[in-house]
């Protein structure tokens, strides 16, 4: 990446911010330096390669301890920052907010104004080079009737959940933190990741252990609530993207182009276990089980990438198949059962067709 050599980022240990961190040592020279809390969410093992790297470091630190973020930045001196540290969960923001509050808002404010210190007193040419990359969410949008339209960079903030809420509050800040300081920030709202790693409270993860463990399918309300899926190192790629070539001031929309209720989402998910590792007797789908919705459960997310594609040349490359595909295999290998790797179209790390 021209001009960019060391990156700090935020949340490393979460699950994008561990696709990130897997990529850049394996795919750049960069040095990295990984600012996480490493909270419930945190999974060190998925950066476990990188940790034996010389150009990676991690430091466990809460990013509201500003006085340690300082000490961090100033020996590291970072050419970019990509913020993702987060509590990320909507349904344990609608149970307990307060942390959502603290990290989400507070401590975004506290990176941008460590950043911001730290920015200021660099040469006229890093300066310019700097970029501070806030990676937010498309919920901050609110939802969208079930019709053709999409969230693009101009929609209205229109938040549901304590979560969203959260996200749209440090979207405002560090979008404030360019316009009044001129800090080169660039954010980003991005539609649902998935892929390997991501914790098992999250849908694609929860559903498939539910089906591994023979336990019922939960699905909200009547499942037709619609979110849009991007596979996550399809995201990572889009990161880059505007890490190399993002414009400080601008804002990138990002989506998978995969819009699906969530009822679809899981009989997908269904069929491709029930060719992977089928059930004894049986089918997943039989599985399913409607449980009271969502409080505010927004009822459609979709994003038009329009300018993300057109401008930086980025799109994604996964289909839904593939990206499922690839997260299934990873989620049994994980779970350690026998499947049927001969039926894995897209799985990388399976040797020819023998069943595990
Ligand atoms: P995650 O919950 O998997 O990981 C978050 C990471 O942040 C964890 O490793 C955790 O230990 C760390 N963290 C939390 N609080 C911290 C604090 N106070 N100080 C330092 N570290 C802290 O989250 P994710 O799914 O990887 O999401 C990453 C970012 O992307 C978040 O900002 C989220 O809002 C955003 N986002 C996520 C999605 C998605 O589908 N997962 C979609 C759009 C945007």
């Amino acid at each position: 990446i021209p001009g960019i050599k060391r990156i700090l980022i935020t949340g490393g240990c979460g699950f994008i911010g561990s696709a990130l961190v897997r990529h850049l040592m394996h795919s750049t020279a960069c040095h990295v330096l990984n600012i996480d809390k490493l909270t419930y969410a945190a999974n060190p093992e998925a950066v476990k390669d990188a940790a034996d790297s010389a150009r990676y470091q991690h430091a466990v630190a809460d990013i509201c301890d500003r006085s340690k973020i300082k000490t961090l930045i100033s020996r590291f001196q970072p050419d970019a920052i990509l913020h993702l540290a987060a509590e990320s969960h909507v349904d344990r923001s609608i149970s307990s907010p307060a942390v959502f509050m603290q990290t989400n808002i507070i401590g975004t404010y506290s990176l941008l104004e460590e950043a911001l210190a730290y920015w200021q007193e660099l040469s006229e040419s890093r300066q310019s080079r700097f970029k501070f990359i806030h990676i937010s969410t498309d919920e901050v949008f609110g939802d969208l009737e079930t019709d053709d339209s999409a969230f693009d960079e101009s929609s209205p903030y229109l938040p549901s959940s304590p979560y969203s809420a959260s996200k749209a509050s440090s979207d405002h800040l560090a979008r404030a933190w360019h316009r009044t300081y001129r800090l080169p920030v660039i954010v980003t709202n991005c539609s649902n990741n998935y892929g390997p790693y991501q914790h098992h409270e999250k849908l694609i993860p929860h559903m498939t252990m539910c089906a591994l463990k023979e336990q019922p399918l939960p699905i909200y309300g009547n499942g037709k609530n619609i979110r849009d899926w991007l596979f996550v190192d399809d995201y990572v790629d889009a990161l880059t993207s505007v890490l190399r070539d993002g414009v400080a001031g601008e804002t990138y929309c990002i989506g998978g182009n995969n819009e699906l209720t969530n009822l679809e989402l899981v009989n997908t998910l269904c069929a491709e276990l029930d060719i992977l590792r089928p059930r004894v007797k049986g089918r997943y789908i039989d599985l399913l089980e409607f449980v009271e919705d969502r409080a505010g459960h927004d009822k459609r997310y979709a994003i038009n990438s329009q300018k993300i594609t057109s401008q930086l040349g980025w799109r994604p490359s996964h289909n839904f198949r593939e990206g499922l595909n690839k997260t299934l295999c990873w989620l049994l290998e994980q779970y350690s059962e026998p499947f049927n790797r001969a039926n894995s179209h897209f799985c990388t790390s399976g040797e020819g067709s023998e069943v595990k």
